[in-house]
């Protein structure tokens, strides 16, 4: 009894235990299967992901690509129509004015740096005629060498500050105006040598600004005298002409520093046709101005607010900055020189 009972009982457990084993076993399996379909699930979307995440870095690299080629075909095309190799061009660039550049240029450590720069941007355009005046009695052979070497078509000249307009060393620069018997002796040369037939654009492009080529293809356009936004001047990121969208006429300044002059313009803000300077002999720049006033001494004798021309997307783009370079450090050279032992013997910097 106690055997069959223990007997009936171990059966009886056994099976219990078979049937609980049984539904455990199901519920394990179900598990599983949810378990591995979740799997699948997760990775089939992970492989879409992937799929995606691939396509699109592709797409991106092809965008980028494209973006780089187009960019290369377009510094091609521009470099070959600054050379005039596309007959339009040709044919364009024989009714395209002069531009002449007037800069006045004076020695210093920075001298060479900055005609570098200029001369570099200028090389891109066509159709240039660059007018270097030194501030000096006699040009010097730096300079000379200098425009020889630079591959542009230049004037060479030289025309000394009288000694009581010069700049102190530590006179602030609002003091004497700069570039003044440059700038007259440059509107000289143009006077005698250049005929009322000759076509060209005349701007005054001091040695330290800094200019886009996009600026000369402006000058192009001038009939008179165009205006354009100068970039760091005047105490503003940004000094410019006002310009009424309807007529296309400047109808305004947005100048900060003494608003008040006739034309309260930057140097490097506007370029005049060549025959409004042939025509008005006389207009010069002027000793006997007050500081700030030269740009608006030589426009009032040769044009009126009312006749300005906006360039420049109706004076909304910036295509010149009127930087300024600081005066290198050189206090170790100084000490050199003491010494008979400069760092730059021998060699032009
Ligand atoms: N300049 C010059 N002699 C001088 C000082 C300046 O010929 O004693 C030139 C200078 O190289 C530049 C122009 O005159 O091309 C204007 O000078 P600067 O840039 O100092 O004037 P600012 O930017 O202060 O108006
Ligand atoms: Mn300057």
């Amino acid at each position: 009894m106690t055997e069959s009972s223990f007997l009936i009982d171990e059966y009886g457990t056994k099976s219990n235990m078979w049937s609980g084993f049984r539904s455990k076993g199901f519920l394990m399996l179900f598990l599983i299967y949810v378990i591995v379909f979740q799997c699948f699930i997760y990775y089939k979307d992970y492989q879409e992901r992937y799929k995606w995440q691939e396509l699109r870095s592709e797409l991106e690299s092809l965008v980028s690509e494209e973006r780089d080629l187009y960019g290369l075909v377009n510094s091609i095309v521009k470099r070959l129509e600054a050379h005039n190799l596309f007959n339009k061009e040709r044919r364009e660039s024989a009714v395209k004015p002069t531009i002449y550049a007037i800069t006045p240029t004076f020695a210093r450590p920075v001298q060479k740096a900055e005609l570098t720069r200029l001369s570099q941007t200028f090389l891109h355009v066509p159709n240039f005629h660059w007018i270097v005046v030194e501030d000096a009695a006699t040009k010097t052979t730096l300079v000379t060498r200098f425009l020889e070497e630079s591959g542009l078509i230049y004037t060479h000249l030289a025309a000394v500050t009288p000694p009581n307009y010069k700049l102190g060393r530590n006179d602030p620069n609002w003091k004497k105006p700069r570039g003044v018997e440059q700038r007259n002796a440059a509107l000289r040369w143009l006077r005698e040598n250049l005929r009322p037939t000759d076509r060209g654009v005349v701007f005054f492009a001091d040695d330290d600004n800094t200019y886009s080529i996009k600026l000369f293809h402006e000058m192009e356009k001038i009939q008179r005298v165009g205006v354009w936004p100068v970039g760091l001047v005047g105490g503003l990121m940004v000094e410019k002409p006002i310009c009424d969208n309807n007529t296309s006429k400047v109808i305004g300044f947005n100048a900060a520093w003494k608003p008040d002059r006739p034309f309260p313009l930057d140097m490097a803000g506007f370029a005049i046709n060549l025959r409004l300077l042939l025509e008005n002999k006389d207009a010069v720049f002027s000793y006997e101005v007050q500081g700030g006033y030269q740009e608006s001494e030589i426009l009032s004798q040769i044009v009126t607010r009312n006749e300005l021309e906006p360039l420049a997307d109706f004076c909304t783009k910036v295509y010149v900055w009127h930087t300024r370079t600081e005066p290198p450090q050189l206090n170790v050279e100084q000490l050199l020189i003491k010494k008979g032992k400069r760092s730059n013997v021998g060699i032009e910097v």
